[in-house]
């Protein structure tokens, strides 16, 4: 096995060959600069097998790393596992054979050979990724959140605002209150 190599793959010769050849391949993939929203993604590592089949190339992988998102509640990092299962099938956009154009019925422009023979498995894989990020990531179960009139992150204590007075004339009504039997 050679290195790990990242996400693109010239798949000329494997176009020529007959349905059911396969390659495999180790993966290390950066993914980064393909998720700049998040604070940090470290590169997928895993495998991949490429297969040929009667409609183009089968892509079956398995690849794992971790992206650093922030906590919905206090905004601190949260570095969440991703482990992606890849079952995708490529269909080329030129005969490799003839040089010529092919009819594509393939509506997903990430799931097209290019013109140069290139399979770019990176926009499936940044779609995957994203599918792996929970909704409302939390730094951990019982995270505190930041306090909504100071900001204050609540994970490290509590904040001014739940010691500040109370304003006399409210006190008073739970004076009145708490003498209300209910
Ligand atoms: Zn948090
Ligand atoms: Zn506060």
């Amino acid at each position: 096995m050679d290195k790990p190599r990242d996400a693109l793959f010239n798949v000329a010769q494997l176009l020529k060959e007959p349905i059911g050849a396969t390659r495999a391949y180790d993966i290390l993939a950066p993914i980064q600069h393909l998720l700049p929203e998040l604070i940090a993604a470290e590169p997928l590592i895993g495998h991949v097998q490429l297969m040929r089949t009667d409609r183009g190339i089968l892509v079956q992988g398995e690849l794992a790393g971790h992206v650093v998102v922030p906590c919905s509640r206090c905004l601190a990092d949260v570095r969440v596992p991703v482990i992606l299962h890849i079952e995708e099938q490529f269909q080329p956009t030129v005969d490799v054979v003839r040089g010529v154009f092919l009819e594509v019925d393939e509506e997903d422009e990430a799931l097209l050979i290019d013109e140069h023979h290139i399979l770019d498995l990176h926009e499936v894989l940044r779609q995957e990724v994203l599918l792996e990020i929970p909704m409302q990531p939390l730094c951990r179960p019982d995270c505190a959140g930041l306090c909504p009139s100071c900001g204050e992150d609540l994970n490290l204590g509590a904040c001014q605002c739940a010691t500040a007075e109370v304003d006399p004339r409210w006190a008073d009504l739970g004076a009145l209150l708490a003498d209300v039997d209910v």
